[in-house]
């Protein structure tokens, strides 16, 4: 083989239709362009169209297509980074002023050009100072601070099509034509590294697929997403509200927001009491000496506020851990005593960065349905268990499917060798019993232990954090956490932290997603709504609408002097499960007729016997019950 060969020319050589279709190659597991040289050893298999890495090659060879167009475009913009994201993709540029919707047109109509003209995407290794003094003089200053800090042993590499150079690692599509088929989406406001200090650039979102088909049933899915966007059903809903006076990540919940976290926070209380955890409450702010002991100092500080309290320093807590430890020390206890399951309906407050924050699913301060299981080392299997068995019938109840991971020991840890094998394989052992499938990441586990994540699934297939079990074997250590075992000996307990729903405030924005705001009966924060056709209905309206409060149903009548249509609208939009309608027939008869969101009509009832059908759809997840 002459050293001329290109991986291209020997997949060529061995299989020249799938060649064609390649987009890049995989040689001993590392993805690399098609034109680089031909290894002298080793495996070259072809990536294809339909392969993982293929999607992310295409749309970031796409993102280097938009800062070509933008660049012919918009002379003096400066580029920042065009990664490849989950479904798509965007770069950052900084500009005289910010990108609006009202550009994208243009920007693609240059980009099918640049991707019409087929240019060969072209790698070069080059040296890194001149690299950067060639970014330095065409104005382009984030790339020379994205030079500055490559680890100085990498390799500088550059990436041209037609006009345009990026500084990039690759890999890269063959030639821009063999981009299928793109949409550009959005513009929004992100500052540099994600850092609000830092300048704000302006941000062009967009997406790409191999054929036209995938990308038609993406925007479609997009559609449908919008339409489900809990930012804008929590305000149309009057649920709850976010204000830039007050701070970015801080969620304000109104009335009807409140009925719902009460909902489901009285759902948690009963739900734990019923599997043997204690409630218990712990402060916000603990002194930083404990934070120290813990280890949240050394390896958790970036997401902490501090602040100061008679000259001592205090940590704002970001977990509930430590004064759960608290209450297990405040006694001698007994192996007869374990297991104990704190659990806690703890606020926290973690440091997000601002671009990362989004409505109700990333904030920076959120209560966690936490709890710590403190238990002898025999335990610690049906006790995981128990909690798995807890996060199924809890799932069931809201309606979600879900996938477990297995996240292993993170670069910067505590504790020793032996506890994170005895964790992780305890972990490991309840994800067999389990019988389900589940991934490993490798090194995404907490400081202080591996864990199990659970991601729901919603309607529209996208996961979602929420439930995690972590097995810690250290804080029990640091702590100095011991029980009396039956030979009389003080032996160390385990603690499991643990979350079902996880964040409360995130769990109610996927739930929003989840049922595009029309809740079932139970989460509902108004579950009827009495509309009077007259005033003649007045005096009845308010009659039914106090029975049913006094049967705990979340009643409220309308009787304004408004055309019925009107009202029902309203209450449409509002998505409450069910109008009671009165007319002067419904006045006579002593009944009510029932009408269902849907639109569709029950037959006149009487209230008790309306009441009586409402029982078993107000229990949690009883409409799902009922249906099957
Ligand atoms: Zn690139
Ligand atoms: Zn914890």
């Amino acid at each position: 083989m002459s050293a001329a060969t290109t991986i291209a020319e020997v997949l060529q050589h061995s299989d020249p239709k799938t060649a064609r279709r390649a987009v890049a190659a995989r040689v001993d597991g590392r993805v690399v362009d098609l034109s680089s040289p031909a290894p002298a050893e080793g495996q070259v298999e072809p990536v294809l169209p339909g392969d993982p890495e293929a999607l992310d090659i295409l749309r970031h060879s796409t993102a280097h297509i938009m800062a070509e167009a933008v660049r012919a475009l918009f002379p003096g913009v400066k580029v920042a980074i065009g990664p490849a994201i989950d479904n798509g993709f965007y770069y950052d540029f900084e500009y005289q002023r910010a990108f609006t919707p009202e550009d994208l047109p243009a920007i693609e109509e240059k980009m099918a050009e640049i991707i019409k003209a087929n240019l060969p995407f072209e790698r070069r290794e080059v040296d890194r100072d001149q690299a950067r003094q060639s970014f330095a003089e065409g104005g382009e200053d984030y790339k020379v601070e994205l030079i500055d800090e490559l680890d100085p042993e990498a390799q500088v590499s550059t990436y041209t099509q037609g006009e345009f150079t990026d500084l990039c690692r690759g890999p890269h599509l063959p030639s821009t034509g063999r981009v299928g088929a793109f949409k550009l989406l959005s513009v929004a406001g992100a500052y540099w590294r994600g850092d609000e200090r830092n300048t704000m650039l302006s941000r062009i979102y967009g997406t790409a697929f191999f054929d036209r088909k995938e990308l038609k049933r993406h925007l479609n899915f997009l559609a449908e997403a919008k339409k489900r966007d809990h930012r804008k059903l929590g305000k149309q809903l009057d649920l709850f509200s976010f204000h830039e006076e007050l701070g970015a990540g801080m969620v304000v919940w109104h009335p009807k927001g409140m009925i719902l976290r009460n909902i489901i926070e009285d759902f948690e209380r009963k739900e734990h009491a019923r599997r043997g955890y204690q409630q218990v409450s712990g402060p916000q702010l603990l002194r930083r000496e404990l934070w120290e002991k813990s280890g949240h100092f050394d390896h958790y500080r970036e997401n902490m506020y501090f602040t100061e309290i008679e000259e001592s320093a205090y940590g704002i807590k970001p977990m509930n851990c430590l004064a759960h430890m608290l209450i297990y020390k405040s006694k001698v206890r007994s192996y007869r005593d374990l297991p104990l399951r704190y659990f806690e309906l703890g606020l926290v407050h973690r440091h997000e960065k601002s671009g990362v924050l989004h409505g109700l699913t990333r904030v920076r301060a959120f209560t966690q349905d936490d709890a710590h299981i403190l238990c002898t080392p025999d335990q610690v299997a049906d006790e995981i268990k128990a909690v798995m068995d807890f996060i199924t019938e809890v799932m069931d109840i809201f309606g979600f499917d879900y996938t477990m991971e297995l996240s292993t020991r993170p670069a910067k840890s505590i504790g020793s060798d032996q506890d994170w094998e005895r964790a992780t394989a305890a972990l490991t052992a309840a994800l067999e019993l389990s019988g389900r499938d589940y991934d490993i990441n490798e090194g995404d586990g907490a400081f202080y232990g591996p864990k199990i994540d659970v991601k729901l699934q919603d309607a529209l297939m996208r996961h979602w954090q929420c439930a995690t079990i972590q097995c810690d074997f250290t804080l029990p250590e640091r702590f100095d956490l011991t029980f009396v075992d039956s030979d009389g000996e003080r032996k160390r307990p385990v603690m499991l932290h643990r979350v079902v729903l996880g964040s409360i405030e995130r769990f109610i924005g996927v739930l929003i997603e989840q049922y595009a705001g029309a809740f079932p009966l139970w989460l509902a924060p108004e579950q009827v709504r009495v509309l009077t056709v007259t005033e003649r209905a007045d005096q009845w309206a308010e009659q039914v609408n106090q029975a049913l409060r006094d049967a705990e149903i979340r009643s409220s009548a309308d009787l304004r002097n408004e055309k019925l249509g009107a009202k029902v609208r309203e209450a449409q939009l509002m998505k409450i499960p069910y109008m009671l309608v009165l007319g002067d027939k419904e006045v006579a008869q002593s009944k009510v007729t029932p009408r269902l969101r849907s639109g569709k009509n029950l037959d006149a009832m009487t209230i008790d016997e309306f009441i009586a059908y409402l029982a078993p759809l107000r229990q949690p997840g009883g409409e799902r019950k009922n249906q099957a």
